[in-house]
């Protein structure tokens, strides 16, 4: 198969960066994609603009290379931005339902796989260039966003070579040629948090995460009652404000042995927490964050915070209304 392959920008007229330098990525993705194409017995078109060409001839020139070069599948590299994770992969309305659909789906899910990143799928979009443009099917593809750091650990610990063995699977298959493909080092889990909660005068079975391993099946820390203590296990801090003393110290342990030191509460029904995560080694973990969430005695739960930020733009930077605390859930995410 006759593929044109191209990276996205040019230097003069630079796409997205953040974390990522979308132009450096692009251009190293597309190297090692021409290079893997060609290795596995394809005829491939490098329809990348030159550095010193500026919006719109870039695109103009990406264009009409790839048309000139009788190319059946065309392939633009690109990374996302505006505060997304993962991958995916862009192709014209016309493409619905035929190869260019099946194309953007399996580069989007090979290449989502390898990064271990979310898979955001194939989109349709009829206002780029790109797409609007070439004669033959095309696809657009969003590797991964430069402006998230998740994706900024998982490019670079997966590499443009893999990601570019990837793509070429996905569109050509056959075994890898040229370009060695890493094993993918392992993005880490999210750790586990643990916490438990006072309610009626006992201790309620250990919460992990939102599993209750006293095997009640629910997904929270509560049995109705009165919340009167929590007792959280995880690096960072938690807080709670009661009925009795209002906000009490940030408690930085975890003992429900321990009423004065080990836990948050004094006794009293408890009407609003806070929870804040301290990454400890973001370089392996990513950065993460706590989320978490209360209900009244009563009532479902309220919006989820993300350590002090209430994630229904409330504003607000703590979990609860003033009323009293019934149930609590937490977890971690990847910032
Ligand atoms: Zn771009």
């Amino acid at each position: 198969m006759k593929i044109a392959v191209n990276g996205g920008h040019t230097p003069t007229s630079p796409g997205a960066g953040m974390y990522l330098d979308e132009v450096a990525c692009d251009r190293a993705i597309k190297d090692a994609l021409v290079a893997e194409l060609r290795a596995r017995g394809h005829e491939v078109a490098d329809c990348t603009a030159d550095d010193w060409m500026a919006y719109p001839l870039e695109l103009n020139t990406q264009v009409s290379r790839a048309n000139a070069s009788g190319a059946e599948l065309g392939i633009s590299i690109h990374l996302n931005a505006g505060g997304g994770t993962g991958t995916e992969v862009l192709y014209h309305p016309a493409g619905a339902g035929g190869w260019g659909q099946q194309v953007a789906q399996d580069v989007s899910a090979a290449v989502a796989s390898r990064l271990g990143l979310p898979n955001r799928g194939a989109k349709q979009r009829s206002d780029l260039w790109w797409l609007n443009g070439t004669s033959m099917t095309a696809v657009l593809v969003e590797v991964c966003f430069v402006d998230h750091r998740a994706d900024e650990a998982a490019y670079n610990a997966v590499g443009p070579a893999a990601i570019a063995c990837a793509i070429a699977d996905a569109v050509v298959g056959g075994s890898a040629g040229a370009t060695p493909a890493p094993e993918p080092a392992p993005v880490p889990a999210v750790p586990d948090i643990r916490y438990r909660v006072r309610a009626g005068g006992v201790w309620l079975p250990e919460m992990v995460d939102r599993t209750d391993t006293g095997g009640s099946g629910d997904t929270y820390a509560g049995n109705g009652q009165p919340i009167e203590y929590l007792a959280m296990d995880f690096p960072g801090w938690y807080q709670v404000c009661t009925e009795k003393s209002g906000w009490l110290p940030k408690v930085y342990a975890y003992n429900p042995d321990d009423l004065e030191n080990g836990c948050a509460g004094d006794g009293s029904p408890i009407k609003y927490v806070r929870c804040y995560y301290e990454t400890q080694d973001p370089d392996s973990t990513g950065w993460l964050r706590i989320r978490y969430a209360v209900a009244n005695v009563g009532c479902g739960f309220f919006a989820e915070m993300e350590d002090l930020t209430d994630l229904s733009g409330y504003g607000d930077d703590a979990a609860g209304n003033g009323g009293t605390i019934s149930a609590f859930y937490a977890y971690l995410v990847r910032a």
